[in-house]
């Protein structure tokens, strides 16, 4: 195993990076930008190297800053984590030229499955079913032409899209020519290729996706699969294994489909492969994300592997420690993202300073945190900045689980979406498992926050209380603005009365 590992990510996937670590006896560096000299997964690494300022393109994404990191601190590997140069082939490339290990899969089946076309046509030919299509390679009469054989509605989506961007639904004929230009030119901006191809629009479907581990001895499986059809802007709120509508014919094909697919492009490392599910159950491969994903952790919890350390065994050579016929699903487990958003007004990204977060604790709750009280959340990076997971013997307990864990997550300071997300898990249809890909545009457009004004009585008497409890010679430096106010860091010179261990 390594002995000094490079985390290239922030956040709480580098928290998440850093701790399996820990437990391996592994030393940490972190990277850092100027906007994360005090977050989590800097104080938490062993050792943490400023890289640039907040912009990402000048420091997490500064792939010969983090490689020069790597080398001067005598690491023997890099964990890319998810997001930043995670699917960067490139990347992976520098990474093992420069003789570090890249925590990941090769970088030929990054930059084949980074290609959404050249994936469609490497899963048809490993008899994967893709969703109905046209690969975009004419002008635009051919597109035309495709668009009315599939049917519209129909998806213009980019090859090299990722994270719910670079998708455009169109309903009519008339609308596809000026669809396409807008398209490609966006997709040029975003992602630096203007291709883009047609997938017949699947009617609220369901995302659902397999997790696979591959070794570097042939090994392949698959740890079932994680539902995320609960979405907003196309990009997951809530995920869950198991599926609530599988049985187990069509996860035994699911998975061997996953299995097939990353064997077709000689897969390493942990992976995902993303379908979508028809009302008819037909399924159709969708992507393959060639890194860990954000909801890792509800398999985690119900196959009972910890995903991290297995990409760094199989990263560092070691076979899969077990076969598919070991692996199965115990329970169910559930995952909610928190984001620094306001799903009052479009989910717009919040920011601002978190003057007190309060995770919940208890019996098979797990919270996945890159904030904690006292970090600020710049627009500067991806607004989640938590996960909750729950486990459960049964859907059941683990959707009670989960309302009480939302109840007790208490973040001030920055609009969440945690009084939303309350409300989706109590929803009826999210109980019923009765969740397609529009659920929230279907149940929730409109939606408001519950009114959690504070009567001026209880403010004044909180304030009173507050004033009556804080020690005199705090009391004093408060209002002092010489010397010894100087230390901005202290709890006891926040401007907002903030204590620690009190609410
Ligand atoms: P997952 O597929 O792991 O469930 P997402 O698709 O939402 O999660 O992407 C994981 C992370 O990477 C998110 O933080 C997302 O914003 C970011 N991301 C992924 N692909 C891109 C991309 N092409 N451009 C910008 N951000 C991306
Ligand atoms: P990304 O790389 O951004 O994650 P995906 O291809 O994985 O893009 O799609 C993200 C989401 O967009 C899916 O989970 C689904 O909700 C929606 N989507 C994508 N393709 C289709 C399609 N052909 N029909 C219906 N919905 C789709
Ligand atoms: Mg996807």
């Amino acid at each position: 195993m390594f002995s000094k590992l490079l985390v290239a990510n922030r956040g709480e996937i580098a928290v998440r990076i850093i701790r399996a670590c820990q437990e391996l006896g592994i030393r940490t560096v972190a990277v850092y930008s100027e906007a994360d000299a005090r977050a989590l997964h800097t104080l938490l690494a062993d050792e943490a190297h400023l890289i640039g300022p907040p912009s990402p393109v000048e420091s997490y994404l500064h792939a010969e800053r983090l490689i020069e990191v790597a080398l001067k601190t005598g690491c023997e590997a890099v964990h890319p984590g998810y997001g930043f140069l995670a699917e960067n082939a490139a990347f992976a490339e520098t990474v093992r030229a420069a003789g570090l290990t890249f925590v990941g899969p090769p970088a030929e089946a990054i930059r084949l499955m980074g290609d959404k076309v050249a994936a469609r046509a490497r899963m048809a030919q490993a008899d994967v079913p893709v969703v109905p299509g046209y690969e975009g390679e004419g002008d635009v009469d051919e597109f035309l032409a495709a668009a009315r054989a599939l049917g519209y509605p129909v998806l213009v989506k980019a090859a090299g899209g990722g994270g719910g961007r670079g998708m455009r639904v169109v309903a009519r004929e008339a609308d596809l020519p000026a669809a396409l230009d807008t398209a490609r030119r966006e997709a040029r901006n975003a992602f630096g290729s203007d291709r883009v191809y047609l997938e017949k629009y699947v009617d609220r479907p369901r995302h659902i996706e397999f997790q696979v581990l591959a070794d570097h001895h042939g090994h392949v499986v698959h740890l079932f699969e994680r539902e995320c059809s609960v979405q907003r802007r196309h990009q997951k709120i809530i995920e869950e294994s198991p599926s609530p509508v599988l049985d187990e014919e069509l996860r035994r094909h699911m998975g061997a489909a996953a299995v097939a697919a990353a064997r077709a492009v000689g897969y390493v490392n942990a992976g995902t492969v993303e379908f979508l599910v028809d009302a008819e159950r037909r399924f159709y491969f969708l992507e393959m994300n060639t890194r860990l994903q954000v909801e890792h952790p509800v398999t985690e919890l119900v196959v009972g592997v910890d995903l991290v350390k297995a990409q760094l065994a199989i990263a560092a050579g070691e076979p899969l420690p077990f076969t598919q016929a070991e692996l199965s699903q115990r329970g169910h487990a559930i995952e909610c993202r928190i984001y620094a958003e306001d799903p009052a007004r479009g989910f717009l990204p919040a920011t601002g300073r978190v003057v007190r977060a309060v995770e919940p604790v208890g019996p098979w709750v797990r919270v996945d945190a890159g904030i904690t009280t006292g970090d600020t959340i710049t627009h500067y990076y991806d607004p989640m900045i938590a996960k909750l997971i729950v486990w459960g013997e049964h859907r059941d307990d683990a959707l009670r689980r989960m309302a009480w864990a939302l109840d007790q997550y208490i973040i001030m300071g920055v609009t969440t979406n945690i009084t939303f997300l309350r409300d989706v898990v109590r929803h009826p249809a999210f109980q019923r498992g009765d969740i397609t890909t529009d659920f929230v545009e279907r149940y929730f457009v409109g939606w408001r926050p519950p009114d959690t004004s504070v009567p001026d009585e209880v403010l004044i008497a909180a304030a009173l209380a507050e004033q009556a409890d804080t020690p005199p010679a705090v009391r004093a430096n408060h209002g002092d603005s010489g010397e010894r106010a100087g230390d901005p860091f202290s709890p006891w010179n926040v401007a907002d009365g903030f204590r620690p261990g009190r609410v």
